[in-house]
């Protein structure tokens, strides 16, 4: 590799790829919010990686990335090789590159910190959108089939990694989803304005090239039993996610205006991309279609996460006069990305702070008029750490509101069809995979692996890519042995 000046980050600031301009932001424009960057602002900003010698980027990436690497490959223009290197460790790099919570993981990292990390996640999406556009793809040429074959129920981010490092070992994947595209909360969940769906359609085809075969629209357990698939295959991974929607039990919660975060995301962005907005609908809430008409309405999310981020984003997108996040903890605790907080607040969300949500009033037609919030102090932290949102009393409001938007999350839960077969799961629904003599991501069903949210709870995309990728190793031992 050449000799660099690793000083270039003193006179290069840290910048991002354009982003839409705010007017078009909040006037309805659903467009993936970064641009790209061109080949020479890449190459600036891979080349404000010092090299540090000691990559706590690489470490704090959950997949463990090569990072400076392939910012060095970048830097000489050696692309192709820097689109391989990423496929190495991240069977999703382009995803990865736009939904990570950079400021968290490999960016936060950074050892330049206090002269603005370097970029990595928009250069991650550099390779890869540049290296598939120009006809890139993993070369599988040297692969032995070996005449096993795995079933992968879920095309979620856990299920594609797994699918993706199973056909690179030779054994053919079938990936099933109930949905009618592959995915997961990818293309179900995360609106266009953080990735686009062309991306998840491109990663489509080149899985198909590798050889993953998918068949969508078949639910496992209704459609076709898990006893079919054992006995139709020599082993089997459950991506199958958390969608166990925690409501918070309020008072009020069934009056007209009130929305679950995941179906309001999913139906709008059906509508957004142009798809039949009443689709399948997500399971569980068949009966229970939101309707994002939201122009000119007050609207309220209640929750900090990333799904809230994602409503109060799309409710500025879908013309609401104003929007409102309520979190009971404050700023520096809150769970989402402190980038998209920051997009939020630029594009209008006011953000309330330390409001606990008690209940939600309705008139006398049992429509929606606004949240009674109580103001919370931050108390004694909790066994994880994290400190208790305290009510303070006396300090009850109300927040006006036509519609509520609850985003307090999601948790996995184990269906009967898996329990039957012997899989267990903790008391909050996770699946048990791993541990005692089981290999890793096994389960208490010898052929049976778990990964991702189903088996940590709601998380990330790059830790579910994680679980699938390295639960496709363990696979492989049991089934080449
Ligand atoms: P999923 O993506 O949920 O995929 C599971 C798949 O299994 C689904 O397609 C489902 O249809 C299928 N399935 C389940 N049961 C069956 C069955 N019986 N038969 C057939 N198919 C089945 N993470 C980030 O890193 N960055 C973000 O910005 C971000 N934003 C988010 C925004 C929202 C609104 C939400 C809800 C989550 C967000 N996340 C984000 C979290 C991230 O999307 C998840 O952690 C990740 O998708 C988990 O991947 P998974 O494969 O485990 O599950
Ligand atoms: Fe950073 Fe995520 Fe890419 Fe890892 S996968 S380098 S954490 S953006």
């Amino acid at each position: 590799m050449s000799k660099k000046n690793v000083f270039q980050f003193l006179d290069l600031p840290r910048t991002m790829p354009q982003r839409i301009p705010l007017e078009l932001r909040t006037s309805g424009d659903w467009s993936e919010l970064y641009g790209k960057f061109d080949k020479p602002d890449a190459q600036y900003q891979a080349g404000r990686c010092l090299d540090c010698g000691n990559p706590y980027c690489s470490w704090k990436c959950p997949v463990h990335n090569a990072i400076p690497q392939w910012l060095q490959l970048v830097q000489e223009n050696r692309i192709t090789e820097a689109a391989e290197l990423c496929h190495s460790t991240n069977p999703l790099p382009e995803v990865c590159g736009r939904v990570c919570p950079q400021d968290r993981l490999c960016e936060g990292a950074c050892t330049l910190e206090e002269f603005g990390a370097v970029t990595i996640g928009a250069v991650e999406k550099f390779i890869t959108d540049t290296a598939l556009a120009a006809g890139w793809r993993p070369d599988l040429s040297d692969v032995q089939a070996t005449g096993k074959r795995v079933a992968v129920i879920g095309a979620g981010p856990a299920g594609i990694g797994c699918a993706d490092r199973l056909v690179r070992a030779g054994i053919h994947a079938v990936v099933f989803d109930r949905y009618e595209q592959i995915g997961g909360l990818l293309q179900f969940g995360i609106p266009t304005f953080k990735l686009e769906k062309s991306v998840i359609a491109k990663r489509r085809e080149v899985l198909e090239g590798m050889g993953v075969e998918f068949r969508l629209g078949v639910e496992i357990g209704r459609d076709i039993t898990l006893e079919q698939l054992l006995e139709d295959f020599d082993a089997v991974f459950l991506g199958t996610g958390a969608y166990r929607y925690t409501d918070g039990g309020l008072i009020g919660q069934d009056l007209e205006g009130v929305l679950p975060a995941l179906p309001f995301l999913v139906q709008n962005g059906r509508i957004v991309g142009g798809n039949d907005p009443w689709g399948r609908p997500i399971a569980g809430w068949e009966d229970k279609l939101a309707v994002p008409d939201l122009a000119g309405k007050r609207v309220v999310v209640l929750g900090g996460g990333d799904t809230g981020m994602d409503c109060v984003r799309s409710a500025i997108r879908l013309g609401a006069a104003r929007v409102t996040c309520a979190y009971r903890r404050d700023e520096a605790n809150m769970p989402g990305s402190a980038r998209e907080v920051a997009n939020a607040r630029e594009e209008g969300v006011r953000f309330l702070f330390n409001r606990q949500p008690l209940a939600i009033e309705g008139d006398a037609d049992g429509k929606t008029i606004g949240v009674r919030v109580v103001e919370t102090r931050l108390g004694e932290p909790d066994e994880r750490g994290r400190q208790n949102a305290v009510p303070i009393e006396g300090s009850e409001s109300l927040l006006d509101a036509d519609v509520v938007i609850i985003a307090f999350g999601f948790s996995p839960s184990v269906p009967e069809w898996l329990a039957s077969a012997g899989v267990q799961g903790t008391p909050n629904g996770r699946i048990v995979a791993g541990g005692d003599d089981r290999l890793p991501f096994q389960t208490h069903h010898p052929k049976l692996f778990a990964g991702g949210d189903a088996v940590r709870g709601a998380d990330l995309v790059v830790t579910a890519v994680a679980e699938g990728r390295d639960a496709a190793g363990s696979i492989a031992q049991l089934v080449l042995r």
